[in-house]
Protein backbone atom coordinates (compact mmCIF):
# COMPACT_ATOMS: atom_id res chain seq x y z
CA UNK A 1 0.00 0.00 0.00
CA UNK A 2 1.52 3.01 -1.11
CA UNK A 3 1.91 6.45 0.85
CA UNK A 4 -1.27 8.25 -0.10
CA UNK A 5 -3.45 4.98 -0.19
CA UNK A 6 -2.29 5.10 3.50
CA UNK A 7 -3.65 8.55 3.95
CA UNK A 8 -6.69 8.42 1.46
CA UNK A 9 -7.74 4.46 4.09
CA UNK A 10 -7.05 7.44 6.94
CA UNK A 11 -4.56 4.53 9.04
CA UNK A 12 -1.60 5.78 10.24
CA UNK A 13 1.11 6.50 8.31
CA UNK A 14 3.29 3.78 10.45
CA UNK A 15 1.51 1.32 10.93
CA UNK A 16 0.77 0.57 14.40
CA UNK A 17 0.77 -3.46 15.48
CA UNK A 18 -2.68 -5.10 16.90
CA UNK A 19 -3.34 -8.08 18.43
CA UNK A 20 -5.71 -10.29 16.20
CA UNK A 21 -8.79 -10.91 17.97
CA UNK A 22 -9.04 -14.49 17.18
CA UNK A 23 -9.75 -16.66 20.09
CA UNK A 24 -5.54 -17.97 19.87
CA UNK A 25 -4.78 -14.89 21.61
CA UNK A 26 -7.16 -15.51 24.35
CA UNK A 27 -4.20 -16.60 26.79
CA UNK A 28 -2.24 -13.85 26.30
CA UNK A 29 -5.26 -11.31 26.62
CA UNK A 30 -6.25 -12.83 29.88
CA UNK A 31 -2.58 -12.28 30.92
CA UNK A 32 -1.95 -8.94 30.13
CA UNK A 33 -6.03 -8.36 31.79
CA UNK A 34 -4.45 -9.80 34.78
CA UNK A 35 -1.84 -7.42 35.02
CA UNK A 36 0.63 -9.79 35.75
CA UNK A 37 4.54 -11.07 34.45
CA UNK A 38 4.27 -13.53 31.54
CA UNK A 39 5.95 -14.90 28.87
CA UNK A 40 3.11 -15.22 26.37
CA UNK A 41 2.93 -13.19 22.98
CA UNK A 42 0.19 -12.55 21.04
CA UNK A 43 -0.44 -13.33 17.47
CA UNK A 44 -0.19 -9.87 15.39
CA UNK A 45 -2.71 -9.00 13.00
CA UNK A 46 -3.08 -7.96 8.95
CA UNK A 47 -3.50 -5.42 9.94
CA UNK A 48 -6.34 -6.35 12.55
CA UNK A 49 -6.92 -10.32 11.53
CA UNK A 50 -3.88 -12.38 11.35
CA UNK A 51 -3.72 -14.58 8.39
CA UNK A 52 -5.02 -17.80 9.64
CA UNK A 53 -7.97 -16.19 11.20
CA UNK A 54 -8.77 -14.53 7.83
CA UNK A 55 -7.96 -17.90 5.73
CA UNK A 56 -10.34 -20.07 8.22
CA UNK A 57 -13.21 -17.21 8.14
CA UNK A 58 -13.15 -17.78 3.96
CA UNK A 59 -12.75 -21.43 4.30
CA UNK A 60 -15.68 -21.48 6.86
CA UNK A 61 -18.09 -19.21 4.78
CA UNK A 62 -17.31 -21.50 1.50
CA UNK A 63 -18.18 -24.29 3.56
CA UNK A 64 -21.99 -22.89 4.77
CA UNK A 65 -24.25 -23.36 2.16
CA UNK A 66 -23.60 -27.11 2.05
CA UNK A 67 -23.59 -27.32 5.75
CA UNK A 68 -26.74 -25.89 5.37
CA UNK A 69 -28.40 -28.24 2.88
CA UNK A 70 -27.24 -31.02 5.30
CA UNK A 71 -29.27 -28.89 8.47
CA UNK A 72 -32.07 -28.92 6.36
CA UNK A 73 -32.37 -32.46 5.60
CA UNK A 74 -32.38 -32.89 9.29
CA UNK A 75 -35.97 -31.40 9.11
CA UNK A 76 -37.36 -33.50 6.45
CA UNK A 77 -36.41 -36.12 7.82
CA UNK A 78 -36.78 -35.73 11.34
CA UNK A 79 -35.24 -37.04 13.98
CA UNK A 80 -36.14 -37.93 16.95
CA UNK A 81 -35.03 -35.01 19.37
CA UNK A 82 -32.93 -37.85 21.01
CA UNK A 83 -30.32 -38.37 18.04
CA UNK A 84 -30.55 -34.49 17.04
CA UNK A 85 -27.25 -32.30 17.57
CA UNK A 86 -24.76 -33.89 20.05
CA UNK A 87 -25.45 -35.23 23.76
CA UNK A 88 -25.94 -32.59 26.42
CA UNK A 89 -26.25 -29.41 23.76
CA UNK A 90 -29.81 -30.05 22.61
CA UNK A 91 -32.85 -29.96 24.95
CA UNK A 92 -35.77 -30.92 23.89
CA UNK A 93 -38.10 -30.28 20.78
CA UNK A 94 -41.63 -29.97 20.31
CA UNK A 95 -41.78 -31.59 16.89
CA UNK A 96 -39.85 -33.31 14.58
CA UNK A 97 -36.70 -31.01 12.87
CA UNK A 98 -37.71 -28.09 14.73
CA UNK A 99 -34.05 -28.39 15.77
CA UNK A 100 -32.73 -28.46 12.42
CA UNK A 101 -35.25 -25.25 11.92
CA UNK A 102 -34.25 -23.18 14.57
CA UNK A 103 -30.44 -23.47 13.44
CA UNK A 104 -30.99 -22.97 10.23
CA UNK A 105 -32.72 -19.68 10.90
CA UNK A 106 -30.15 -18.65 12.96
CA UNK A 107 -27.61 -19.19 10.42
CA UNK A 108 -29.65 -18.02 7.86
CA UNK A 109 -30.77 -14.97 9.76
CA UNK A 110 -27.33 -13.98 11.16
CA UNK A 111 -25.82 -13.68 7.43
CA UNK A 112 -28.80 -11.88 6.05
CA UNK A 113 -27.73 -9.45 9.09
CA UNK A 114 -24.82 -9.80 8.58
CA UNK A 115 -25.01 -8.47 4.79
CA UNK A 116 -27.71 -5.81 5.56
CA UNK A 117 -24.94 -4.85 7.46
CA UNK A 118 -21.97 -4.61 5.38
CA UNK A 119 -24.60 -3.15 2.75
CA UNK A 120 -25.79 -0.43 5.12
CA UNK A 121 -21.32 0.61 5.95
CA UNK A 122 -20.33 0.38 2.56
CA UNK A 123 -23.27 2.80 1.12
CA UNK A 124 -24.19 -0.19 -1.24
CA UNK A 125 -28.55 -0.79 -2.22
CA UNK A 126 -30.08 -2.71 -0.32
CA UNK A 127 -30.44 -6.29 -0.71
CA UNK A 128 -33.34 -8.08 -3.30
CA UNK A 129 -35.33 -10.08 -0.64
CA UNK A 130 -38.07 -11.33 -2.75
CA UNK A 131 -36.46 -15.20 -3.09
CA UNK A 132 -36.38 -18.14 -1.41
CA UNK A 133 -34.21 -18.76 1.89
CA UNK A 134 -31.78 -21.36 -0.17
CA UNK A 135 -30.97 -18.48 -2.64
CA UNK A 136 -31.13 -15.17 -0.18
CA UNK A 137 -28.32 -17.64 1.82
CA UNK A 138 -26.25 -18.51 -1.15
CA UNK A 139 -26.39 -15.03 -2.14
CA UNK A 140 -25.11 -13.56 1.34
CA UNK A 141 -22.16 -16.26 1.55
CA UNK A 142 -21.06 -14.96 -2.19
CA UNK A 143 -21.78 -11.36 -0.57
CA UNK A 144 -20.07 -11.61 2.72
CA UNK A 145 -17.20 -13.55 0.69
CA UNK A 146 -16.35 -10.69 -1.54
CA UNK A 147 -16.55 -8.11 1.19
CA UNK A 148 -14.90 -10.09 3.51
CA UNK A 149 -11.61 -8.71 3.77
CA UNK A 150 -12.95 -5.23 4.34
CA UNK A 151 -14.94 -7.04 7.27
CA UNK A 152 -12.42 -8.29 8.75
CA UNK A 153 -10.87 -4.94 9.33
CA UNK A 154 -12.65 -2.03 8.66
CA UNK A 155 -15.76 -3.40 10.46
CA UNK A 156 -17.03 -1.39 13.59
CA UNK A 157 -16.19 -4.76 15.53
CA UNK A 158 -13.64 -6.17 13.51
CA UNK A 159 -11.53 -5.66 16.69
CA UNK A 160 -13.85 -7.22 19.27
CA UNK A 161 -12.32 -10.20 20.40
CA UNK A 162 -13.77 -13.45 19.55
CA UNK A 163 -16.16 -15.35 21.65
CA UNK A 164 -19.45 -17.26 21.21
CA UNK A 165 -21.47 -13.45 21.72
CA UNK A 166 -18.71 -11.52 19.72
CA UNK A 167 -20.33 -9.39 16.68
CA UNK A 168 -17.27 -9.50 15.35
CA UNK A 169 -17.83 -10.63 11.53
CA UNK A 170 -15.13 -13.52 11.73
CA UNK A 171 -16.36 -14.65 15.26
CA UNK A 172 -19.67 -14.91 14.07
CA UNK A 173 -18.82 -16.83 11.00
CA UNK A 174 -16.71 -19.13 12.95
CA UNK A 175 -20.02 -19.67 15.78
CA UNK A 176 -22.25 -20.31 12.36
CA UNK A 177 -19.75 -23.13 11.22
CA UNK A 178 -18.78 -24.88 14.74
CA UNK A 179 -23.04 -24.92 15.43
CA UNK A 180 -23.08 -26.36 12.26
CA UNK A 181 -20.57 -28.93 11.99
CA UNK A 182 -21.80 -29.90 15.64
CA UNK A 183 -25.49 -30.40 14.73
CA UNK A 184 -24.49 -32.55 11.79
CA UNK A 185 -21.60 -34.65 14.02
CA UNK A 186 -18.95 -33.51 11.75
CA UNK A 187 -17.04 -31.50 14.36
CA UNK A 188 -13.54 -32.85 15.67
CA UNK A 189 -14.13 -33.08 19.34
CA UNK A 190 -12.62 -30.49 21.38
CA UNK A 191 -9.18 -32.02 22.87
CA UNK A 192 -9.72 -33.08 25.70
CA UNK A 193 -6.56 -34.81 27.88
CA UNK A 194 -7.16 -37.09 30.29
CA UNK A 195 -4.13 -36.16 32.52
CA UNK A 196 -4.54 -34.19 35.58
CA UNK A 197 -3.76 -30.65 35.55
CA UNK A 198 -0.03 -29.74 36.68
CA UNK A 199 -1.21 -27.57 39.04
CA UNK A 200 -4.49 -28.26 40.81
CA UNK A 201 -4.47 -32.13 39.72
CA UNK A 202 -8.17 -31.78 37.97
CA UNK A 203 -8.88 -33.59 35.06
CA UNK A 204 -9.86 -30.15 33.30
CA UNK A 205 -6.94 -29.46 30.99
CA UNK A 206 -8.51 -28.82 27.46
CA UNK A 207 -7.11 -27.16 24.49
CA UNK A 208 -9.82 -24.80 22.83
CA UNK A 209 -10.51 -24.66 19.59
CA UNK A 210 -7.82 -23.19 17.71
CA UNK A 211 -5.50 -22.78 20.70
CA UNK A 212 -2.05 -22.35 20.77
CA UNK A 213 -2.17 -23.37 24.68
CA UNK A 214 -3.63 -26.33 26.63
CA UNK A 215 -5.80 -24.16 29.52
CA UNK A 216 -7.22 -25.74 33.08
CA UNK A 217 -10.80 -25.15 33.01
CA UNK A 218 -10.63 -25.03 36.54
CA UNK A 219 -11.08 -20.85 37.52
CA UNK A 220 -9.35 -21.36 40.54
CA UNK A 221 -6.43 -22.39 38.67
CA UNK A 222 -6.42 -21.20 35.10
CA UNK A 223 -3.00 -22.71 34.17
CA UNK A 224 -1.46 -22.43 30.65
CA UNK A 225 0.78 -24.79 28.94
CA UNK A 226 2.29 -24.52 26.01
CA UNK A 227 2.10 -27.94 23.62
CA UNK A 228 5.66 -28.59 24.66
CA UNK A 229 4.94 -28.16 28.54
CA UNK A 230 2.04 -30.34 27.71
CA UNK A 231 4.10 -32.98 26.43
CA UNK A 232 6.64 -32.87 29.24
CA UNK A 233 4.12 -33.02 32.38
CA UNK A 234 2.43 -35.69 30.17
CA UNK A 235 5.83 -37.90 30.21
CA UNK A 236 5.98 -37.17 33.76
CA UNK A 237 2.68 -38.35 35.02
CA UNK A 238 3.71 -41.22 32.50
CA UNK A 239 6.63 -41.96 34.08
CA UNK A 240 5.58 -41.41 37.13
CA UNK A 241 2.20 -43.95 36.98
CA UNK A 242 4.91 -46.78 35.60
CA UNK A 243 7.31 -46.54 38.55
CA UNK A 244 6.91 -50.20 40.30
CA UNK A 245 5.49 -49.34 43.63
CA UNK A 246 7.99 -50.04 46.31
CA UNK A 247 7.21 -53.48 48.15
ZN1 LIG B 1 -5.81 -14.76 14.31
ZN1 LIG C 1 -5.62 -26.59 37.03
Amino acid sequence: MGVIALMRSGRPLVPVLTPCPGHHNHAWRRAEAAGLPHDLSPVWGHPVHCGRCTDRAQAQLAELPELLVVVALEARHGSRPKTTGTVGRTPSHRWPGEASRMLTDHIVGGLLDLEDDLRELRHLRPRNTASAEGQKACRAVQFVTAHLEWALTEHPMANEPHDRLSANPAAQIHSWHTTAMRFTRRDVRLDHPQVPCARCNLLSLYRPDGSDYYECRNVECGLLLTPAEYQAHTQRMTTEHARPVAA
